[in-house]
């Protein structure tokens, strides 16, 4: 082979047009929609609903839904960049419009049977109504397939008694995806997904958790007592559920790392913005090299963990197993919007621990992104396991 007679290999990072016109869109809504009100969302705990609304009507909340169930039949590709654009400014709307995306609205998209996408999916997709998805319970977390919140069967009916936690729009959800055991603990076939509407009876949510940080993304326990649901309402075949749950997980993931991104990329910026105004030692502080080459460090590892993202984005569009790539990106981007945000605050000096710069708020909520949808040693569990098989 004569190397030199090949085509040159197209090697392209750039943002596609739909890409970038999703990033002004999202930017536009983040300058007129959440910025003036997301400090008092923050420090009341509210969960504005309407805003989700809002963001239904421009296509936000049915990203990767075909355009048949009322969606906007996008690809990862643009679903990333919204996530991104919306966390650079609140990472607590960018957790939960990736929640009801990849969760809720991608666990019916991808398992449900056409009647039932048929039922949910426009509702969902329009914003009209916000999922809730329920795997974790207070004494499984990490460990979900050890779930105790069982489902019995009666006749046409299953009986689900138990409680799921930390469920994102556990008390605002309209409706819910929820994993329960069918079968023997310890089986991984042995859970079954149902979709349970809001005041379905013998179906309530409980407390609401006081957070760190992501404190506009309401998190709520979900409580089923005697909840009689209709097999019609199963997604698949009985024992289906866990296995369901961890494709869904592989592709929210991605949802993390670019919720991760775009908390690192605000942070950065705000920081960067800063450096070059604060004046100390009669010039800007960026001039000092221990802050330039942390800003240096920064960047690199956002754009280290962007590549990793939109990676992992590539691989999902084209219908390849992610199993270990978002693993990779959601552990890499988490772990860098932390160390991100920390040292935005350590740039902003005093200033970066008060309420009047954004810095505080990046750092209390980057903290989630290594928490959810698995912790970064689960995450390294799935990479290693990928690695040793
Ligand atoms: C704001 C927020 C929103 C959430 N939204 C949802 C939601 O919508 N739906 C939902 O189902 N869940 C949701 N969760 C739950 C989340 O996915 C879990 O908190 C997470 O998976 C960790 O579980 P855990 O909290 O029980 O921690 P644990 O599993 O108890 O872990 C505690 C520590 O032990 C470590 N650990 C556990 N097992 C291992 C191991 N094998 N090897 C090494 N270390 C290990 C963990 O990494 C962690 O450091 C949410 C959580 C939060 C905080």
């Amino acid at each position: 082979m004569n190397i030199s007679m090949e085509a040159p290999t197209t090697l392209s990072f750039d943002s596609t047009e739909s890409q970038d016109m999703i990033a002004k869109m999202c930017r536009d809504f983040t300058a007129k929609e959440i910025k003036p009100k997301m400090m008092d969302w923050d420090e009341s705990q509210e969960f504005p609903v309407e805003v989700f609304h809002k963001m239904g009507a421009l296509g936000l909340m049915g990203i990767l839904v075909p355009e048949e169930y009322g969606g906007a039949g996008l690809g990862y590709g643009e679903y990333i960049t919204a996530i991104e654009e919306i966390s650079k400014v609140d990472g607590s709307i960018g957790l939960s419009l990736a929640a009801h995306n990849s969760l809720c609205t991608n666990h019916i998209l991808t398992f449900a049977s056409e009647e039932q996408k048929r039922k949910y999916l426009p509702k969902l997709a329009s914003g009209e109504w916000i999922g809730a998805w329920g795997l974790t319970e207070p004494n499984t977390g990490s460990d979900a397939g050890n779930m105790r919140t069982v489902a019995v069967k009666d006749g046409d009916y299953y009986v689900i008694n138990g409680a799921k936690n930390f469920i994102t729009h556990g008390k605002s959800g309209n409706v819910a995806v929820v994993i329960v055991r069918t079968g023997e603990v310890g089986d991984s076939h042995g859970m079954t997904s149902f979709i349970i509407e809001k005041g379905h009876p013998g179906f309530t949510s409980g407390k609401k958790e006081n957070k760190l940080g992501m404190r506009a993304s309401e998190t709520a326990e979900l409580i089923f007592s005697d909840c009689r649901v209709h097999k019609s309402q199963m997604m698949g075949k009985e024992g289906d559920g866990f296995v369901q749950s961890l494709k869904i997980l592989d592709g929210g993931r991605i949802s993390i790392a670019a919720l991760s991104l775009g908390i690192a990329q605000g942070a950065y910026e705000a920081a960067l913005e800063y450096s070059k105004v604060r004046q100390q030692f009669n010039q800007a502080i960026s001039k000092f090299q221990g802050i330039s080459f942390k800003l240096a460090d920064m960047a690199t590892k956002i754009e280290a963990a962007r590549l990793l993202t939109f990676r992992a984005g590539d691989l999902k569009n084209k219908g390849k197993s992610v199993n270990k790539e978002s693993a990779m990106a959601k552990l890499y981007a988490s772990e860098v919007a932390v160390d991100v945000a920390n040292e935005g605050v350590q740039i902003f000096g005093g200033y970066g621990f008060t309420k009047d710069f954004p810095a505080e708020k990046y750092y209390r909520d980057a903290k989630l992104c290594t928490i959810g949808e698995g912790t970064s040693e689960i995450q390294k569990l799935v990479i290693s396991r990928c690695l040793l098989k």
